[in-house]
């Protein structure tokens, strides 16, 4: 079908014969555009653009063959058909007229019917020229897009030949190889073989192949994606070569987000347990086992919120560091998300519980010694929990929840606190809940009670004091020790609320006792929980204000652990309330691995050996030489010692004699009720008079 806006430059000095075919294909839908030599010709292709151009051969002031070629000058492509419109049939203008430039000849006299014909052939290939072309255009666009060259070998011959610009995309290679042989040159040695194997395969099979190489270059490899397939007939192997150097890269780095954690670098939970699963596979086909673990920095939140997350950050880093300096051979390493890791290590065989304990031991004890946080040196505090696979079992999430669960039910007593799975456990997990409920009920019903542990001063002998200690009755009758209840009520958030009735219930007591002449020093423990209390000594300054008591008189008891946790903090709220009149005691110390500058910078009055040194002091040669150091360190600084746990008659005289001042301990009493106390004190001193008489 003829485009009715097809338009037709008509070139030629003969008036009359354009009028022809002006008239002739004017009928047939075609717009004639009229030019009267070559040059005015090529002015109106230059204006018009015409479909197609019948161009005529002797004209004045320029000839056909002249106009033909400067038109062609004019365009990117020859794309426009020319006809040539020729008298002379011979041979010679023809050829001129193709040199020039000319798609085809018409001879004169014109016959116009074959005229059209001719034409609608010339403008429908010159189209499908055109399409071809527009084709061609975008593939080679899409080619360089895609960075894409083309290689073919020769395969009777090895000769190898590239894409033009080829060279371009393979920029690092000086000369582009020429045979199949130089070019296994720019691939990575290791990579060779595997190129050698797949070519003979896909020679053998005809099947097409792609593989990805490596490409050495000077900073880092290139990646090379190579296709092909062998062309049988033409016994050439033809393919297309592309540098996908940055995306892979790019979906490494993707997918090594995806699995790992941006701060420590370390893999994230989903990688753990990809990992892990795999692990568990392999223990279950070799009949080995698989250690999980995971370890929690106690605190990590409050550490954060007071030093700001750059330097727990920093933290974290130098944390990783030295686990992963000892970690045990086979141990992989992650990081759940705030202060709390997971590892795996995958044993040879199998080991039993105690071996298992006592490397993971050695590995974490590691983790004792000053860090620097703001720089200032503080000592953390870690819980730990294991668990066995495939024994305990063989699903990796699973085993990773026993681990979890293990290290939550750990209450910190050392540096490092480590628990291993066990099914009872989960059974105490039950109880726990349980716990929950009747704890609630217990503090909304004022279950609890204090009794007082005396402690007496080893110069005078007398009873001067005492420590309130915390009693829950509970409605079933079993007493529940502390220890087992406190650590919830604080993760319960109940801590604080219980922690006010008992600094205001011992004030009172102690108040009540002075009245009746007894003017013990009270002292109370501090949960941490109540200490971070950003209005602990307002609080604390009410209750006095309410009970009367003398300030000097109440003894607030707060743990090493906690003291050390944050020390400029500790040291700022221990200053506050110590001006409000309040003694302060460090409560167990010597297993918390204080740093001795701490201590000396603590405003302090008492400080309360912790039992485990007490224990061992008839035996242990060290465990003396600690107390003696710390005695004479309080003498000189004017501190108070008060010797916790002594039960028999020989620890209470190593300790007078290492030069404590105070004692508590089943020796004098265990923690009594106010009455009993009362008597206890009475028939103390009653004793005392038979022996000594004042
Ligand atoms: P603590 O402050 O070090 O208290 C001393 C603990 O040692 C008490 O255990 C006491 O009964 C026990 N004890 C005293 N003399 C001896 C002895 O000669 N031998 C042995 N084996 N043990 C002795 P209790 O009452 O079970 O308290 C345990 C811990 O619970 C306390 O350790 C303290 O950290 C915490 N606690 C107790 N009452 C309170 C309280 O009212 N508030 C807070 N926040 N914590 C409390
Ligand atoms: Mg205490
Ligand atoms: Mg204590």
């Amino acid at each position: 079908m003829t485009n009715p806006i097809t338009r037709i430059l008509v070139v030629d000095d003969a008036n009359i014969e354009r009028m022809k075919i002006k008239g002739y294909m004017g009928k047939r839908g075609f717009e004639i555009i009229e030019a009267s030599n070559g040059a005015e010709g090529v002015d109106q292709y230059i204006t018009q653009r015409p479909d197609l151009i019948l161009m005529d051969v002797n004209m004045p002031v320029m000839n056909g063959y002249d106009a033909i070629r400067q038109i062609r000058q004019h365009e990117s492509k020859m794309m426009t058909p020319i006809l040539i419109l020729t008298a002379d049939d011979d041979l010679d203008a023809i050829d001129q007229a193709f040199e020039a430039g000319a798609n085809d000849f018409f001879p004169k006299p014109i016959n116009y019917p074959l005229l059209h014909q001719r034409i609608r052939y010339a403008l429908r290939d010159a189209a499908r020229e055109r399409e071809l072309m527009r084709i061609t255009g975008l593939q080679e666009t899409a080619r360089i897009l895609a960075g894409l060259a083309f290689w073919e070998v020769d395969m009777k011959t090895q000769q190898m030949r590239w894409s033009d610009d080829a060279s371009n995309l393979l920029h690092w290679i000086e000369k582009l190889p020429s045979s199949f042989e130089s070019g296994m040159q720019i691939i990575h040695p290791d990579d060779r073989q595997r190129m050698i194997h797949i070519f003979e395969d896909s020679a053998k099979t005809g099947a097409k192949f792609e593989l990805e190489v490596r490409s050495p270059a000077q900073n880092q490899d290139h990646i090379l994606k190579i296709v092909g397939q062998l062309n049988k007939a033409q016994r050439l192997f033809v393919g297309a070569i592309q540098d996908v150097t940055s995306q892979r890269r790019l979906e490494q780095q993707v997918n090594y987000l995806a699995f790992h954690d941006a701060i420590t670098g370390l893999p994230n939970r989903k990688l753990f347990i990809r990992d892990l699963e795999e692990c568990l596979e392999f223990a279950s086909v070799k009949n080995t086992q698989v250690v999980v673990g995971v370890l929690e920095l106690i605190r990590f939140q409050q550490l954060s919120e007071t030093y700001g997350v750059e330097v727990t950050d920093q933290l974290l880093i130098k944390l990783v560091s030295q686990l992963r300096t000892y970690q045990p051979s086979n141990t992989m390493i992650a990081r759940l998300d705030g202060g709390v890791f997971v590892w795996r290590i995958q044993l040879d065989g199998k080991i039993d519980q105690e071996d298992i304990s006592s490397q993971i031991d050695r590995w974490l004890e590691h983790l004792n010694r000053p860090w620097m946080l703001d720089g200032r040196e503080t000592y953390l505090t870690f819980t730990a929990g294991i668990s066995i696979g495939p024994i305990q079992s063989g699903i990796a999430s699973e085993l990773l929840s026993m681990a979890h669960r293990t290290q939550r039910l750990q209450k910190p007593t050392a540096n490092v606190t480590l628990g291993f799975y066990t099914d009872s456990k989960d059974e105490g997990l039950q109880n726990r809940l349980k716990m929950e409920s009747d704890l609630r009920v217990a503090v909304a019903e004022k279950q609890f009670y204090l009794v007082y542990q005396p402690q007496i001063d080893l110069s005078s002998d007398r009873v001067v004091g005492v420590e309130a200690l915390l009693r829950w009755r509970h409605p079933q009758g079993e007493s529940v020790a502390p220890f087992r209840f406190i650590p919830i009520l604080e993760e319960m958030g109940l801590i604080s609320e219980l922690g006010d009735w008992i600094i205001e219930e011992a004030c009172r007591q102690q108040v009540q006792w002075t009245a009746k002449g007894y003017p013990l020093r009270m002292g109370v423990n501090l949960s941490p929980i109540q200490f971070d209390q950003a209005n602990l000594p307002d609080k604390i300054k009410t209750i006095v204000a309410k009970t009367m008591i003398e300030p000097h008189q109440l003894e607030l008891e707060i743990t090493e652990s906690l003291a050390m946790h944050n020390p400029e903090e500790t040291i700022e709220t221990l200053r506050q309330l110590r001006e409000l009149g309040f003694k302060i005691a460090i409560d167990d110390f010597g297993i918390g691995f204080s740093s001795l500058e701490y201590l000396l910078r603590f405003p302090l009055d008492t400080l309360k050996i912790d039992r485990a040194f007490v224990k061992d002091i008839t035996q242990g040669r060290s465990d003396r030489a600690i107390v003696r150091a710390l005695t004479s360190l309080c003498q000189s600084l004017g501190l108070t010692t008060i010797a916790e746990g002594v039960e028999t008659q020989r620890q209470r005289d190593y300790i007078d004699a290492l030069g404590a001042t105070e004692i508590q301990g089943y020796l004098i009493s265990p923690p009594l009720e106010p009455e009993a106390l009362i008597n206890l004190i009475k028939n103390y001193d009653c004793n005392l008079a038979a022996i000594k008489p004042h």
